[in-house]
């Protein structure tokens, strides 16, 4: 049963071969069996889950139906549950439980989304690799020496590890797609504003946004199904009507343009993962797609500028962490400073505090026309870059990260070596675009993303794409060796 996909649980609880409360015990079991390998849940909700199985299950059999209903699936734990602990992987929050749902929770749960856990994340999702979790370092059931990416690192691991089908991530500079890359899922990063941020405990405020992971095309769109829409309580948040995902699956992609930038296959790029991407490209051709070789200048320049721009954001949202309103507080303070310093000094941990170090410095008198607003004008052209080529292609195709899973700690010493890891990513984040990532092969065993990105809001496009590609290809169904 562990197998089965959300499209699959769906018709076979409408056919009632199973029931929802069946699934998720099976699935609660093999969480207990098999998670300590892996560490991809800080919490797990069974009361909640079986709750909430059995609901779906009598709401089936009132006449409801729907894809979600009865669907298992898990939260990253930044997403805000009421009443149970949200850590967003920190010390800090370890003793938080929030006041609310986010809207991506509770819009989840109304759809009958059964809810069996907080899956593990770098802290605040500060990091590429899941290690700067306050919870441990997750591991890559492709290769348990290796990392699973991050920071949706849990959510990656634990489905790729059919421990449940699919669960939600969030996405500032690559964490849905690049832990989707390394652990073989697919992972949706919505438009900027497609999917509510209320409730996600903000990292670049900018750059957030949530979205789905999962195993296949198909699944992606179930779940942004339930997760996307306008939400008032977002000011960014934006009011467009959200299209039927699974009915855009089926489209052709006879004349389909998709540009490769030419920029994506310098130095830096594993020549094995190029030889990948030229194989997808291949196959997408074979499928009707128009391949044109593209540029965007000013790729080079999106680490640096991304680098300046989270940690300003982050430094300026962590700020509410003060060891006064939530969250951990040092024993006995002797006054305020102390007290502040001391919470901050020893409730985070020393990634979350080196970036709140580089964003406070930008943003500080002085620095901030040399640092954040040279960063934001990049930013701009990066947007303006993207914007030349959408002129003239309707997808645009690459790796989406120069290298496969590393060995855990392997960059621990080095935080631009982890960066660099971005390069691919984290311009849709700059831009707003919404980026798809899909298996494209192996490379040692280890499994390979090919990214697509879009225009504003076609995702319908994205997932039109790679379901046509998963119709032709088999690496989405491979099966980590143990799982
Ligand atoms: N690796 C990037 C960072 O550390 C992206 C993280 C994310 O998307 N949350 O900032």
């Amino acid at each position: 049963m562990h197998q089965l996909t959300l499209a699959e649980i769906a018709r076979g609880l409408a056919d009632k071969k199973f029931s929802s409360e069946e699934l998720t015990k099976v699935l609660l079991a093999r969480i207990a069996q098999l998670d300590p390998q892996l560490n991809s849940f800080i919490s797990l909700t069974e009361d909640l889950a079986l709750k909430q199985a059995k609901a779906a299950d009598a709401r089936r059999a009132n006449g409801e139906s729907g894809a979600l209903l009865g669907a298992p699936i898990a939260h990253k734990d930044l997403f805000c549950t009421q009443g149970i602990r949200t850590s967003c992987g920190s010390k800090m929050l370890d003793n938080f439980k929030a006041p609310y749902d986010a809207t991506v929770v509770a819009k989840l749960a109304a759809a009958g989304a059964v809810t069996l856990g907080k899956t593990n994340m770098d802290e605040f999702a500060m990091g590429s690799a899941n290690e700067s979790s306050y919870y441990g370092a997750v591991k890559n059931p492709w290769n348990l020496e290796h990392v699973p990416g991050g920071s949706s690192g849990g959510s990656a691991a634990a489905v790729a590890a059919r421990l449940l089908p699919a669960a939600t991530g969030t996405d500032t500079g690559g964490s849905i797609r690049q832990p989707a890359a390394l652990t073989n899922l697919t992972g949706l990063k919505p438009t900027y504003g497609r999917v509510s941020r209320w409730g996600m405990i903000a990292y670049a405020s900018s750059l957030d946004q949530g979205g789905p992971m999962a195993r296949t095309a198909e699944d992606c769109a179930i779940l942004l199904q339930g997760m996307a829409g306008f939400d008032p309580n977002d000011s960014t948040s934006i009011d467009e009507p959200v299209p039927d995902y699974s009915a855009s699956l089926n489209g052709s992609l006879q004349g389909l343009r998709i540009g490769v930038p030419k920029e994506y296959f310098s130095a830096g790029l594993d020549p094995r993962i190029a030889e990948l991407i030229h194989n997808s490209i291949k196959e997408l051709e074979k499928l009707g797609a128009v391949i044109k070789e593209i540029s965007l200048p000013n790729m080079q320049h999106a680490i640096p500028a991304y680098y300046v721009i989270a940690p300003a954001e982050a430094s300026s949202n962590l700020s509410r962490f003060d060891g006064v309103r939530f969250g951990y507080r040092c024993e006995n303070p002797v006054n305020l400073i102390d007290l502040y310093k001391r919470s901050r000094g020893e409730g985070f941990g020393p990634e979350v505090q080196r970036r709140i170090m580089v964003g406070a410095y930008a943003l500080s008198a002085g620095y901030y026309d040399a640092y954040y607003l040279k960063a934001q004008k990049i930013r701009r052209l990066i947007k303006n870059d993207f914007m030349v080529a959408f002129n003239e292609v309707d997808i645009i195709l690459g790796p989406t990260t120069p290298n496969p899973a590393w060995k855990l700690g392997a960059k621990n010493s080095d935080p631009v070596a982890a960066y660099l890891e971005d390069v691919y990513t984290i311009t849709a984040n700059l831009a707003g675009l919404p980026g798809l990532s899909m298996p494209a092969g192996f490379v040692d065993g280890l499994p390979v993303g090919v990214q697509l990105l879009a225009p504003y809001f076609q995702e319908g496009r994205l997932l039109n794409v790679a379901h046509q590609y998963q119709l032709n290809t088999d690496w989405h169904t491979r099966t980590p060796t143990g799982f």
